[in-house]
């Protein structure tokens, strides 16, 4: 059997939090509304940065980016980027003919040190099993239509391997800094659900 990533004992895991979060929202420890905004800025915020910094670099370096493609591990870890859930790093990347989306079907795999914690509609099964059958469809609802002369590449996260997408380099950004080009760039953009 594969043993997929570091994630079955999430479920126990997750017990366990609740119940130390309930228990210190009881006692008036801590406010369960600060937990929620803490998570949503470590989704969305804190824990994208890192990739957001990889793409910029890639970006502006071809030579960062050639060996970015050819092994994502070491060219992040370049950039002092690495641990947990990110030892095995693949970075695909979107061009004018290819579009990549990344997705765990058996659970919710995700490169943690590049994009921080997943999204909930990440984890949840529709994304999980739809992006699979109908990657358009997906991609089109979550407002990321791919047009039919493109290819849609869905890339499963599978043992120990993690997907980053690289995004195309937005039109018009051609003056842009290193970290004006990191401010662009997003999680679901790396995800692959989102145009940067
Ligand atoms: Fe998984």
């Amino acid at each position: 059997m594969v043993s997929h990533g570091r994630e079955r004992p999430e479920s126990d895991m997750a017990l366990r939090v609740r119940a130390i979060e309930e228990l210190l929202t009881e006692k008036g420890v801590v406010d369960p509304t600060g937990i929620d905004r803490l998570v949503e800025l470590y989704e969305t915020r804190v824990g994208p940065r890192n990739g957001a910094k990889v793409v910029a670099r890639a970006w502006s370096d071809p030579g960062y980016k050639a060996r970015l493609l050819e092994n994502g591990t070491v060219a992040i870890a370049e950039l002092g980027v690495s641990g947990v859930q990110g030892e095995n790093m693949v970075v695909v990347e979107n061009t004018g003919a290819v579009h990549n989306v990344v997705v765990c079907t058996l659970c919710s795999c995700y490169p943690w040190p590049v994009l921080g914690l997943p999204p909930v509609w990440y984890k949840s099964p529709p994304y999980r099993s739809r992006v699979v059958r109908e990657p358009r469809a997906v991609l089109e609802e979550m407002g990321c239509p791919v047009s039919d002369d493109m290819e849609v590449r869905v890339w499963d996260s599978s043992a120990e391997i993690r997907y980053m997408v690289l995004p195309r380099r937005p039109e018009g950004a051609d003056g842009a800094s290193e970290d004006e080009l990191a401010g662009m760039v997003t999680r679901d953009g790396m995800i692959g659900v989102a145009a940067v």
